[in-house]
This record gives structure tokens, C-alpha cells and sequence, in this order.
């Protein structure tokens, strides 16, 4: 899988890491202001590459990933999986609008019909393992546009489950500035480093779960100029050069990243008004903060503030414009939940190594298996359970291709 990189003593995470990247300048700023509150901090653990590995380069903390790494470092599938596969023989069609997944007489999947969006025509691909893969909005509307004979609520939805349990994250994002440089726009933008001080529960909180405190950089000057994060545009004409200076370079951005509760009634259904543009039906979101995650939200935010305060920053010193910290609306973006993953098909749409209970060769591999949310950006995990199912896919395969659809399926399997 992607090589993550970060630092091997950390108990939170596993060994065999690459060298982490340096906090650099700013990172090593807010980890002082973490010690002054007696929080404990690490550098951010990355799927980017800080040594060689195939052809691909390094990380040179030029900065602007957030476009697209001109090095190959980050480990984005582009550059770690696919070439290998397809030099492996795998047949990869792009712009292929998968619209069904198609299922035989015995209750097996069949393979899956798609829209070739450049010419409109159907096409059906025939498959002895189906695995889907679209994420957690793409995944429970495929299933539930799925719907035929035998399967009248969608695909793999026997128990009403599929679309249920949608997650994102609770966020928030305070932006700070500091009077000196920084070099906030040296190295990967998303974390330098980050802080699980409040990550467990707390019976003496008034909400369940917490949150990781990420320090993030800036993305150099067009962002400065574009108001960062919270939208503190430079002004045109001449104050703009003041406000550059004063800006420019000097910035830390701290997320507050919370474990978002699975809530049955969060959920993805299919639009019955709204189509695509191959006419069909669009996926409707129906999602409620629960107010659990909106206290955990408002703490972590003080938070934020309480160590921007520690490290010095000019919050509130609004005389100069320098000031940070704009209220930004929860929920983020990290799509999960919706075809959970479980012991048992009562509460669950697939076992515990992806494959649906109702359909025994169909896998669902992405984040709508996640059932629970933790407070941590959720890829790499990912990565290591699409790894996990693709060893379990190979070692039983057999086992699979022959497969019926009996009551036995629910028996959880064994690797
Ligand atoms: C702004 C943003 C920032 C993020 N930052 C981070 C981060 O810093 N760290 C982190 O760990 N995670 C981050 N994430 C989350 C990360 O992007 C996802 O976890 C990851 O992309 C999931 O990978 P995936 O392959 O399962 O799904 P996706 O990357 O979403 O891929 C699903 C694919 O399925 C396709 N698809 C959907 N329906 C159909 C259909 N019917 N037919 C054919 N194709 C279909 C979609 O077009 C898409 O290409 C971020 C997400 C966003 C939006
Ligand atoms: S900072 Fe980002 S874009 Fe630049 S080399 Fe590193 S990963 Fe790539």
C-alpha cells in the first residue's frame, strides 16, 4: 500500500514508518505552545514519501499539494497502485458511469452494467467477484439504483440498512497569525503536526468521544491573497501590500477534527426528482449535526484558541487586520458510514472483511464500510482494509466463486 511516513514511537501508531516530515518553523512553534499546556504532540504521520521508493522522488516541501504533487511523493493511487496494475493486465475504463449492479437467479452477482458517458451506449461487464468502490454517497446509490427482482429495496439491503449511518466529521478551523515568519508555506499543507490530548472520552465533558487538534500550513501566496481558510481577503489597492506582509507567511491554520456519531437517520437516498446527466437518479443527503458532536465541536475550538494564545499569536489584535479565528460550519468532509461493516446481518450490510451478507461475491470496499468515524482523516485506513479484503478475496476466491446464498452466509467467516 502507500508508504505512510511519521514517527515510529508514537503508540498510536503501527511500525515500519519512513522518517517523518519535519514540523518545519511553524510546527515546531505550536508544539511549544502544546508543551506550555502540557498537551502531547506528534509530527503528523503522511502517505507521502520522505525517501526514494520505485521511481517516484521525496518530498521536497515545495508546498502546493493541494494541486497535485509535481514529485509523485504523495502516495495517491495515480502513482501507487495503478500502473502496477495495469501492468498487471488490469483493464481500467474511464469514463464508465456505472449504473447497476446486476444479480442471476441464484442471488449472485452477476457483473454490472455502466453508461460509456462519451457515447451514451450501455455495456455490461460480466464478473465472478463484484467489488464496489464508489465512496460512501456513490456506493449506497449504486446499491439502491440496484433494485430487481428479488431485491425490491436496492441490492444488499435485506435489512434497510444501506444509505443508513452517514458520517463526515465534525470540524472546525481556527486561523491564526503570528508578527514573525513562520514559513507556513513550506511543506504539505493538510498537518505538521497534531495533538490527541482530548481524544477519548471524558466523563467530566458534557458529549461522548473527542477530537484531534491538527496543525496545518498555508498554501503560499495566492491563498494568503484569497483569505486562507476564513475568508480574511487582502484588500485591492494600497493597503494590499500591508495586508500582504502582515499576512503572508505567518499563518498556522488548527483543525479541530471530531469523531462524528453514526446516527441511523443521517442518511443517503436515492433523489426522486433529481437526475444526472444520464438521467439518473441523483443521491439525496439527509444529515443533522447531532448536537453531541456540536458540543465536542465548540470545546475543541476553544481549544484551538487556548493554543494559539500559548504560542502567541495575534488573535484579536483586529487593529492591524491580523485577526483570526471565523466560525466555520460543521460538519468537513470525509464521506463515511453507510453500508456498515459488523459481526452480524442484522445490524450490518457487510462482515467484517467487506463482503455484503445478502450477496455473497459482491464486496464493498471504501468508506461506507467504516462503521464509526474516529477523529482522524480516514484514507490510510482505508487503504489497509482494501488491502486486508483484497488478501482475503485471493485466499478464499474459490470459496467464493461457489458461494450460495443461504442463511450460512451470516456465519462470520474466518481468513
Ligand atoms: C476536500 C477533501 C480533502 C480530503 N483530505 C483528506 C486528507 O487529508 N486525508 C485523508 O485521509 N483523507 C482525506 N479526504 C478523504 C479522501 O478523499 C477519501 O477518504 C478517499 O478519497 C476515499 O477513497 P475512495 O477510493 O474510497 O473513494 P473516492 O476517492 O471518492 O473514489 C470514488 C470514485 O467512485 C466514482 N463513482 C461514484 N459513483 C460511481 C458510479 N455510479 N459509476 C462509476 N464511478 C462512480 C467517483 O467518481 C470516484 O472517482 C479528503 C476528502 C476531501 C473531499
Ligand atoms: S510539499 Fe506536497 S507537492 Fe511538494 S513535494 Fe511535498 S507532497 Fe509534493
Amino acid at each position: 500500500m502507500a508508504r505512510v511516513v511519521g514517527d515510529p514511537g508514537n503508540p498510536n501508531k503501527p511500525t515500519g514508518y519512513g522518517p517523518p516530515i519535519p514540523p518545519g518553523k511553524l510546527g515546531l512553534k505550536m508544539a511549544k505552545a502544546f508543551e506550555k499546556l502540557g498537551w502531547h504532540w506528534w509530527p503528523a504521520d503522511y502517505a507521502i514519501l520522505t525517501q526514494h521508493k520505485d521511481n517516484r522522488l521525496p518530498c521536497n516541501a515545495c508546498g502546493p499539494c493541494l494541486s497535485g504533487c509535481p514529485r509523485g511523493s504523495i502516495g495517491s493511487t495515480n502513482v501507487t497502485y495503478w500502473p502496477k496494475a495495469i501492468r498487471n493486465g488490469v483493464d481500467l475504463r474511464t469514463n464508465a458511469r456505472v449504473e447497476r449492479i446486476n444479480v442471476g437467479d441464484d442471488g449472485r452477482a452477476t457483473g454490472a452494467t455502466y453508461i460509456d458517458r462519451n457515447t451514451g451506449e450501455r455495456h455490461e461487464v460480466r464478473a465472478g467477484i463484484v467489488v464496489m468502490c464508489a465512496n460512501a454517497i456513490g456506493t449506497p446509490r449504486l446499491l439502491l439504483m440496484s433494485a430487481q427482482n428479488g431485491h425490491p429495496d436496492g441490492l444488499a439491503n435485506s435489512n434497510g440498512l444501506v444509505g443508513t449511518h452517514l458520517m463526515f466529521h465534525s470540524w472546525a478551523f481556527e486561523d491564526f497569525w503570528f508578527d514573525e515568519p513562520i514559513e507556513d508555506y513550506k511543506g504539505p499543507e493538510p498537518a505538521s503536526l497534531y495533538s490527541q490530548e482530548f481524544y477519548d472520552t471524558n466523563p467530566d465533558h458534557d458529549f461522548v468521544n473527542g477530537f484531534s487538534l491538527q496543525v496545518g500550513r498555508a498554501n503560499g501566496s495566492a491563498y494568503t491573497a484569497m483569505g486562507t481558510t476564513s475568508s480574511h481577503l487582502a484588500p485591492w489597492g494600497e493597503d494590499h501590500r500591508k495586508f500582504f506582509n502582515e499576512h503572508f507567511g505567518r499563518h498556522v491554520l488548527v483543525f479541530v477534527q471530531g469523531e462524528d456519531l453514526p446516527v441511523r437517520t443521517n442518511r443517503v437516498t436515492l433523489d426522486t426528482k433529481v437526475t444526472d446527466s444520464s438521467g439518473l437518479p441523483a443521491p439525496h443527503l439527509h444529515y443533522e449535526l447531532p448536537e453531541n458532536d456540536r458540543r465536542l465541536i465548540e470545546f475543541g475550538r476553544q481549544r484551538a484558541r487556548e493554543a494559539a494564545e500559548a504560542a502567541g499569536s495575534l488573535i484579536d489584535s483586529s487593529s492591524t487586520g491580523v485577526t483570526g479565528v471565523k466560525d466555520h460550519p460543521s460538519p468537513g468532509w470525509h464521506i463515511m458510514g453507510t453500508c456498515r461493516m459488523g459481526n452480524s446481518p442484522e445490524d450490518s450490510v457487510t462482515n467484517k472483511f467487506n463482503q455484503s451478507w445478502d450477496v455473497p461475491n459482491l464486496f464493498i470496499v471504501d468508506a461506507s464500510a467504516l462503521p464509526t468515524s474516529a477523529a482522524v482523516n480516514p484514507t490510510s485506513t482505508l487503504q489497509a482494509l482494501a488491502v486486508r479484503c483484497a488478501e482475503y478475496i485471493k485466499r478464499r476466491q474459490q470459496h467464493i466463486l461457489s458461494q450460495k446464498v443461504t442463511p450460512s452466509n451470516a456465519d462470520a467467516p474466518s481468513f
